[in-house]
Formats: structure tokens, sequence, C-alpha cells
């Protein structure tokens, strides 16, 4: 079987929560987000196909200093197949697996939930505005987005994957108190709670970076301070939140922010 991949990084210590990790980055993405780090690897090119046996033996050769395996991009559930046999190789390996996600595939995120122990799942704008979410993903149908993303976040709070929830916080474009109540009010409705109380969910607001955006407009964009994160993140009003800003690292819990 063969895989399109961008790169492999070995060891990371920030793409999967308190484990290290090696990620491994396809290539090729149903979104086009203006804020995307990873734009290199949106477009699928020939050169970038790869055996997934390669793949498995970059996973062994890395696995005395990794306790994890996460799947980025671009968007890793445009290949369902090849994620489960990432998942089933890290199974045997006795390593944990997760998989990064804009959540536009629910049906491929069915079929991949059990067996994930951790879906990363970017959340870029409130539910109840289609026109912001059409503009911070690159795509007319804002609406669409929106319903496909709610049915992942359903799938995946009903599963017993870890949810793993992230805003890039970007100043002037989606950083308004009243979106972060409304992203806090549908994950309520969605069933966070629950999940959260278990330790099985959480919130991350994150800092964008304007240095690597694809974007030029939005490389002008001054980043957020931690004042504005810590303030959306309370407007969000739901527990198991994190603040990921150059200032506190990555993942501090928001009750243990002092400013
Ligand atoms: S931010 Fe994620 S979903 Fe958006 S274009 Fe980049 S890889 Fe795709």
């Amino acid at each position: 079987m063969k895989a399109y991949i961008y790169g492999i990084l070995d060891i990371s210590t920030i793409d999967y929560p308190q484990k290290p990790a090696m990620v491994i980055f396809v290539a090729g993405c149903s979104f086009r987000c203006p804020m995307c780090h990873n734009w290199r690897m949106l477009e699928v090119k020939p050169d970038q196909e790869v055996e997934l046996s390669r793949v498995f033996e970059r996973i062994e050769k890395a696995r005395s200093f990794v306790e994890a395996v996460k799947v980025s991009g671009g968007e890793p559930t445009l290949y369902p197949d090849i994620l489960l046999e990432i998942a089933n190789f890290c199974k045997r390996k006795n390593l944990s697996f997760g998989f990064d996600t804009n959540g536009f595939f629910p049906e491929n995120i069915k079929k991949l939930v059990n067996s994930a122990d951790l879906v990363s799942i970017d959340i870029k704008a409130p539910f109840n505005d289609a026109a912001l979410y059409s503009r911070l993903v690159g795509l007319d149908d804002g609406e669409k987005v929106i319903e496909n993303l709610m049915a992942t976040l359903e799938t995946v709070f009903g599963s017993s994957s870890y949810a793993d929830l992230r805003t890039t916080v970007i100043p002037s474009l989606n950083d308004e108190e009243e979106y972060f109540e409304n992203i806090g009010e549908v994950l309520r409705g969605l069933g966070y709670i629950s999940k959260a109380e278990k330790k099985k969910a959480s919130y991350t607001l994150q800092e964008f970076e304007p240095a690597n955006a694809f974007s030029h407009e939005l490389k002008k964009i001054r980043p957020p301070s931690l004042d504005l994160l810590v303030k959306l993140a309370k407007s969000a009003r739901i527990p198991q939140v994190y603040i990921r800003h150059r200032k506190v690292g990555f993942m501090k819990p928001l009750e243990e922010i002092r400013l």
C-alpha cells in the first residue's frame, strides 16, 4: 500500500499531549486556510508517493525514543485506509496513535475513531457564522463545513478516543468573545462536558504565528497576546481548557495562568 507523505519528524514534544511522538505529515488537504502553516503540503505531488512499509521501518527505528505516532498534514482523514494500517502497526508495537483533522470527513472519522487514542480537531471559527468559517477555510460552503465538523465532533465525543480540540486565535478575524461563547455552547450541546469530566476531552486556544501563514495578508497581523487568549478561553465556559502561547508553553491549563 502506498501513501502520499510530505515528510516525517522523528520526534516532537508538542504534537501529542504528554508524550514524545513521531509525526508523519501526509500531503493533500480539502481546505485552503489562510492561516495554514503547513501550506507546502496542501497539494499532492507524484514524488511524495511512498510505500507504507518504509513508513513502518521509520516508526520501528523511532520506537526507542517515542511513545506515540501522530499523523498530521495536510488532512490525514483523506486516507482512512492508510491511517488504519498505521494505527494497527502502532498497536502491535505498543505505541499510542493519533491524528489531526479539520473534521470535514465525518464518514471517514467513523471508520477511524475506534482505532485512535487521540483525535485532534480544529475548530476554526464559531459554529453560527458560515461566512467567517468559509473565509477561514478558504472554501465557499461554510455551512457544509460546519455541519460536517459537528458530525465529526459528535462521533469523537461518543468514542473512547481522547478529543483534543483546538482553535488558533487570529486577531481581527476570530477573536471576539461572542465567538467563544458560541463554541462553548455548541460543544456543551454535542456532549463535550461529560467527556471532559472523564479527562477524555480538552479545548486549547493557541497563538496564531503570522510568519509562516499561507496568506500574505495574514503575515501582517500581530500575534494575539496571552491576555486575549485567557479572556477568550474564559468566554467558552467549559472545563479542561488550555492555552498554547509562547509565554506559557504548550497546553498550560487555563486555571494555572496568572496574568
Ligand atoms: S490549516 Fe489544516 S485544514 Fe487548513 S489548509 Fe492547513 S492543513 Fe488544511
